[in-house]
């Protein structure tokens, strides 16, 4: 026997583990400078790897109280009911939870490209069809609430991406609230926010109160140094009730990354020191790179650098791991997230110096 007719279905190319791409190399993994996957440079805050240290003797329990009082917690912070926050393994995870509780058979997505390769993924598991929007090199990758209604026809789920990956740009809020606006009654936008900490604009959480037809995605695995644990969530529209309770994996996030979410949570030093980190790196790579480079709001910067495969190939042969932009169709591109001040050094030289 065999499973149902996958061949729509893309297969995840995870980037490689450092130790393999070491291993290929001959090279130490600690030679490596890892600046391809948008993940935190300086760790997780230190409360969250003692939660998991105190609370590791504990998981033959179910996560019954942590699930609870992350949720709180994080409801809390938002200002809205604990019903409306949606934990999931990652928001990856609750990007399946959403497609769960919206789509019918044949329903469609809206998704722009550039864009992030697991909504149409999980749109397509979840028996949905995909359409894009495009986001144009040529205007800087500029988001508005025109530009997506050009390409919108009804669409049940609409996503954008602010701060996007790999562009950078950003959908101002006011755009947010007339893309909303020119959709239909039963269409959800979606902001993907798993960069709002590293922006300057704040966070559009606050649509998801004013408004039933918005939500928001987060996650613990960018700014709060998580995301080996696998740990994110949607705010979603208070009239939706108990709408995760019937489609959410029983206990959704395990006890560990429940117990580091909760602590990553309070301790907001870390967080601070993660985004200012991220900033200065930010900023000398725009400055000091030989490559035209975009505005970014994110842990990372787009650049342009002739033949983005080659590029990274010739980085990673010298230890510097950045991100081929080829699958986001961008091949003239690579995207390289923001490192220690070590880190983002020897990346500028590295790549200066290829280029
Ligand atoms: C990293 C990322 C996410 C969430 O990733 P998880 O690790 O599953 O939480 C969502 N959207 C974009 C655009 C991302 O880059």
């Amino acid at each position: 026997m065999r499973p149902r007719d996958l061949s729509s279905h893309a297969v995840y190319q995870a980037g490689r583990g450092i130790e393999e791409v070491a291993r290929d190399l001959g090279m130490d993994p600690e030679e490596f400078v890892v600046l391809s996957s948008n993940e935190n440079p300086i760790g997780p805050s230190p409360e969250a790897v003692a939660a998991v240290r105190e609370h590791a003797a504990a998981v033959n329990r179910y996560p019954k109280a942590s699930h609870v009082d992350l949720t709180e917690a994080i409801a809390e912070r938002q200002d809205l009911a604990p019903e409306q926050v949606w934990l999931a393994p990652g928001g990856d995870g609750a990007l399946d939870y959403l497609h769960r509780a919206l789509l019918e058979p044949g329903d469609r997505i809206l998704a722009p490209d550039p864009g992030f390769a697991y909504y149409s993924m999980s749109a397509r598991y979840h028996h949905g069809t995909v359409t894009t929007y495009p986001l144009s090199k040529a205007e800087g990758f500029e988001q508005t609430a025109e530009g997506v209604l050009e390409h919108y026809d009804g669409e049940r789920i609409v996503f954008c991406i602010s701060p996007h990956s790999p562009c950078g740009s950003e959908l101002p809020r006011e755009e947010l609230r007339a893309l909303a606006e020119g959709t239909d009654e039963e269409t959800l936008v979606v902001v993907d926010e798993a960069y709002a900490e590293f922006s300057e604009s704040p966070s559009k959480a606050s649509l998801v109160e004013e408004r039933d037809d918005v939500a928001v995605l987060r996650t613990f695995s960018k700014a709060y140094g998580l995301a080996g644990l696998r740990v994110g969530y949607v705010l979603t529209p208070a009239a939706w009730a108990d709408a995760y309770a019937r489609v959410n994996t029983p206990f959704a996030v395990n006890e560990l990354a429940c117990r580091a979410g909760i602590a990553a949570l309070g301790d907001e030093s870390h967080v601070e020191e993660s985004v200012a980190v991220a900033r200065e790196s930010r900023a000398v790579l725009r400055e000091e790179l030989d490559a035209h480079t975009w505005e970014s709001g994110g842990n990372f910067v787009l650049a342009a650098v002739g033949d983005g495969a080659a590029v990274t190939e010739a980085c990673r042969r010298r230890g510097v791991l950045i991100r081929d932009c080829t699958s986001f169709g961008l091949p003239e591109c690579v995207r390289i997230t923001c490192g220690t001040r070590e880190e983002t050094e020897r990346a500028v030289a590295v790549l200066d110096d290829v280029l």
